[in-house]
């Protein structure tokens, strides 16, 4: 009870300290906390740890040994902590790895939270991720000690370097559990600043993360005072981990550094090439993110789209095959179904830009049946109030035989 007392006490006196106009409201408690707990002696700590086991090529030793010092550090912050061994053979050559996930348990939406911890091999990789991992410990650390509404999976990823690997088959397998994930958030490369520029940082994101994205500004200007250079994510192509999830159909937010790294992949990427003071300020906006996000109400519509599924090959609205990747064909007639997740009032469905149906009630459910020989693009967009959200699969399509 006194420990409590004396937090509290501190923090209110930090925050005043640092931010004379705030009041003390509890929704914005959490989001002070973290920021507050957060500090650059844990940055620095763990991204010496995880540089300390040296290149980190995926399946390596060094890397294997590096998820199980990330696996013990989530059990001991009482995550629920898990590695899962992966297998990759969609390339010229098999690649295994492990990836790291540690849960703070809530309802089920879900937001991830994940860095990737492996490393070219001629580099240490202190920028290019160690210090984003020591961003996912440290957020991790600070963000176990409350309890939220939506759970939070803090996760590391191995196989990024060799083309996103790791969290490929953690978003497949997602995808096909049909988790309701609110956002997926990325850090590879949030600490290499140079001068004025450790002012400015950069965050891209998926569409429909639109509301995430206004409360991540909203937050910068309370308490970090960044200049936020703002993009979106396409679906289609992406350089780090976000791309697994977006390309699967999750909303997804990339952070990184403002400056181009010049010494990526380079052995000149040690500890000189990170900065602790502006790797603290961007772990903050990240931390103070997660605390909000943990506890937000849903006003956006979520659905999934049931059939047809991505990594599915489909013969007259059955699926007959399963792909490794987010590939979809289909011969004859298809099925089209949604699953609304939160409430919706009207889902539009266009077929090539070209309204298809709309449906303002369940079953959300149709058959469509046109000749067919190519690829296609089904657009959903989904209605509640004002707000909207958007999906889409592409898919080949062969369908000869029509009524
Ligand atoms: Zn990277």
């Amino acid at each position: 009870m006194e420990k409590t007392l004396w937090r509290v006490t501190a923090i209110a006196a930090f925050c005043v300290l640092i931010f004379p106009n705030l009041s003390f409201s509890n929704e914005s408690n959490k989001v002070e906390e973290v920021i507050y707990l957060l500090n650059e002696e844990m940055l620095r700590n763990y991204t010496e740890a995880i540089i300390s086991f040296g290149a980190r090529v995926t399946g390596s030793d060094a890397c294997n040994k590096c998820a199980e010092y990330i696996y013990e550090k989530f059990s001991s912050f009482g995550l629920n902590a898990t590695i899962y061994n992966w297998t990759d053979f969609s390339g010229f050559r098999n690649y295994e790895g492990m990836n790291v996930e540690g849960t703070l348990p809530g309802d089920e939406k879900v937001i991830i939270f994940n860095a990737h911890f492996d490393s070219v091999e001629n580099t240490i990789g202190a920028d290019d991720n160690a210090a984003g991992v020591a961003a996912l410990l440290a957020i991790a650390e600070v963000i176990s000690k409350f309890e939220f509404n939506h759970t939070i999976k803090f996760v590391a990823f191995s196989g990024e370097e060799q083309g996103l690997l790791g969290s490929n088959e953690y978003a497949r397998n997602a995808y096909e559990r049909d988790d309701f994930i609110i956002v997926e958030m990325n850090a590879d490369m949030i600490a290499h600043a140079d001068g004025e520029n450790g002012s400015k940082f950069r965050i891209y994101a998926t569409e429909d993360a639109d509301w995430i994205t206004g409360k991540i500004k909203e937050i910068n200007a309370n308490y970090l005072n960044f200049q936020l250079i703002t993009g979106n994510i396409s679906r289609k192509f992406g350089g780090s981990d976000y791309h697994s999830f977006a390309k699967y159909g999750f909303e997804a937010i990339a952070f990184f550094e403002y400056e181009w790294n010049p010494y990526m992949h380079q052995p000149e990427d040690n500890l000189s090439n990170v900065n602790f003071t502006y790797l603290l300020k961007t772990s903050r906006l990240i931390a103070a993110t997660l605390a909000w996000l943990a506890d937000a109400e849903i006003e956006k519509p979520y659905f999934s789209i049931l059939s047809p599924q991505r990594g599915k090959i489909y013969f007259n609205e059955k699926e007959v095959y399963e792909l490794k990747n987010e590939k979809i064909f289909a011969f004859g007639k298809i099925c089209l179904s949604l699953s609304p997740r939160t409430e919706a009032e009207k889902f539009e469905v266009y077929l090539d830009n070209k309204t298809l149906h709309v449906f303002n009630e369940p079953p959300y459910e149709i058959e469509v049946d046109r000749f067919s020989f190519g690829k296609h693009e089904l657009k959903i967009i989904a209605y509640n109030k004002d707000k909207s959200s958007t999906d889409w699969i592409e898919f080949y399509w062969l369908n000869l035989g029509m009524k």
